[in-house]
């Protein structure tokens, strides 16, 4: 991988024997494979069955996990807060679990859409509760650093499945606790296009 980067700082009109830059195909390779260290995890290593019966069935919610990762188009960090709610069917997930379930996912190359199913997913698929949500609000450098579209904008994305998708009240009681108890989404504009610049 150093070699390349090497190649790449040539490439880009740079001298890679100068001091400033000796060391850094070191650092970047290193910094490369922390942030794509999400491949090589497994989700059930990282979930360690924590796993509880219980007899709770109201709404989960672990709010504003900070998140940071990768956009697949131009590799430039997205990075935001991450918003998960859940209604248990006979199985509750280990709280801490949650922000490490979305790292995991995060440290690979992403879209925010897929990132945002994935980690709805996934906790369908290990706890099967009632219906699953999952927000992300994400800023993305490869918008803001290049001055596409508007500079402040965040992504907002979402996924919704089981009584979050049939159940309206249940959406919206999940929604209305993100806006009235988050200070980042009470500003929050309008969802903005999401798609990173493709070009
Ligand atoms: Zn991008």
């Amino acid at each position: 991988m150093q070699d390349l980067i090497r190649q790449l700082l040539v490439e880009i009109g740079e001298d890679p024997t100068r001091e400033g830059l000796l060391n850094t195909p070191k650092r970047v390779e290193k910094a490369l494979k922390f942030l794509a260290s999400g491949y090589d995890a497994d989700i059930d290593v990282v979930l360690n069955n924590a796993y509880f019966t219980v007899d709770y069935s109201e709404m989960v919610i672990v709010k504003d996990i900070d998140f940071y990762s990768l956009c697949e188009h131009h590799l430039l960090p997205f990075f935001g807060k991450c918003h998960v709610a859940y209604i248990p069917s006979t199985k509750v997930i280990g709280l801490s679990k949650i922000p490490r379930l979305v790292d995991v996912f995060a440290r690979r190359l992403q879209v925010q859409e897929r990132l945002t199913n994935q980690i709805a997913d996934t906790i369908r698929e290990k706890i099967a509760p009632l219906g699953v949500a999952v927000v992300m609000e994400a800023t993305h450098l490869c918008m803001s650093m290049r001055g596409v579209e508007k500079q402040n904008s965040y992504a907002v994305t979402s996924a919704m499945l089981g009584i979050f998708r049939e159940n309206a009240r249940t959406r919206m009681e999940f929604l209305e606790l993100l806006r009235t108890r988050t200070a980042s989404m009470a500003g929050l504009p309008a969802n903005v296009p999401l798609a990173c610049i493709n070009e």
